[in-house]
């Protein structure tokens, strides 16, 4: 059995990455549409086979709820339009797929997962570095103490924005700068591999006067985590430098490196073991795989198994807690502790 998907936005990351790869699925399937733009949405639905009668506006959108061909629904949409589309499709009575982030602040978290609970319908969130298998490795590697203890973590994930108008530089939709939008690839996964919750972080954010580009939202965000046994993690995430997205694992007896962390594909993992005085260097080489595919496989096999997925609204929730202390950090200048 496939579960049927309502895809819901067909920007760049549905129309280019998504719906491809759900062509591609195991467990999943493309079942309905959901755009404001009529003319595009018609040219997609006619491209893979959706039917008229399965495409939906924003308005009639709840009218999902009679379509027993749809169970979940996977909202790609911009991160201010997250909350209102999962409170409505839990409301319809679908499980939900939000992209990341999950929203614009913990509070609309909670009002999501509330909404989904009330509703019984399963919650997850997109992260599917979590699911990727060079990512996976890293945190075997880091569990096992393959190097000895973890010391200490670097994060970086950068790329080069050009446009203004985008939603993404309008904090009232994206929620932040750089850091919603790219810096929660470093936090998310540096807490999924050390598999431990950061108790204090210290943050530096950063616009350049006058670039049109960040006239209210972050270029950059650096920050500090602290997390358990004295680990550091040191995070960037910037909007104006040449594409970066790297992971660097310090242990006692060696070190983990991976490039292209955070990419949809092209993931490089080498690692180096301390022997006498000389460094073995190795690249590990595991086979790729399709992303998103995984992800959405991974959630029809939860419902099909009435199984939580490995990233539920509570971890969306958790990353928002913490974006809001590096926020506060660095309008204060000062560490915030975190209370959980
Ligand atoms: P996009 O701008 O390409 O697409 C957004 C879609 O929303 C467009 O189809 C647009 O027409 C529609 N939309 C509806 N109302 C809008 C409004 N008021 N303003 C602007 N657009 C509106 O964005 P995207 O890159 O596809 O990102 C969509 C979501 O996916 C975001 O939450 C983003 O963070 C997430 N994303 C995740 C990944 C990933 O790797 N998991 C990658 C890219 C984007």
């Amino acid at each position: 059995e496939r579960i049927g998907y309502a895809i819901v936005g067909l920007g760049h990351l549905a129309l280019e990455e998504v719906i491809p790869e759900l062509m591609a699925c195991k467990f999943s399937r493309l079942a309905a549409l959901v755009s404001s733009d009529e003319e595009k949405m018609e040219k997609v639905a006619l491209q893979y086979g959706v039917k008229p009668e399965a495409c939906y506006t924003y308005d009639n959108y709840d009218d999902l709820k009679d379509n027993d061909d749809v169970k979940v629904i996977y909202i790609i949409l911009p991160n201010d339009m997250h909350k209102e589309f999962t409170i409505r499709g839990a409301k319809a009575g679908k499980h939900i797929l939000c992209e990341k982030p999950m929203a614009n602040s913990a509070a609309e978290c909670r009002q999501m997962i509330k909404a989904c609970k009330k509703a019984g319908v399963k919650l997850m969130i997109a992260y599917r570095i979590q699911y990727q298998p060079h990512n996976l490795k890293l945190k075997e590697l880091i569990k096992n103490e393959q190097f000895g203890k973890v010391k200490y973590v670097e994060a970086a994930n950068g790329q080069s924005s050009a446009n203004p108008e985008h939603w993404r530089h309008v904090g009232a939709q994206a929620g932040g700068g750089a850091l919603p939008d790219i810096g929660i690839y470093c936090l998310n996964t540096t807490r999924f591999l050390l598999d431990a919750e950061p108790t204090e972080v210290f943050a530096y954010k950063y616009s350049t006067p006058g670039d049109p580009l960040f006239k209210d939202t972050e270029e950059l965000i650096s920050w500090q985590m602290k997390f358990k046994d004295g680990i550091i993690a040191s995070c960037m995430a910037h909007y104006k430098v040449h594409e970066v997205k790297t992971l660097r694992v310090h242990a006692e007896h060696g070190w983990m490196f991976m490039d292209k962390a955070f990419a949809y594909a092209g993931q490089q993992l080498t690692t180096a073991r301390a022997e006498g005085e000389m460094s073995i260097q190795e690249n590990i080489g595991l086979a790729e795989t399709k992303q998103f595919a995984v992800e959405m496989d991974h959630f029809s096999q939860c419902i099909l198994n009435d199984k939580e997925s490995d990233t539920p609204g509570e971890e969306g929730l958790q990353d928002h807690i913490i974006m809001e202390a590096i926020y506060k950090s660095a309008e204060t200048g000062k560490p915030v502790k975190i209370k959980y």
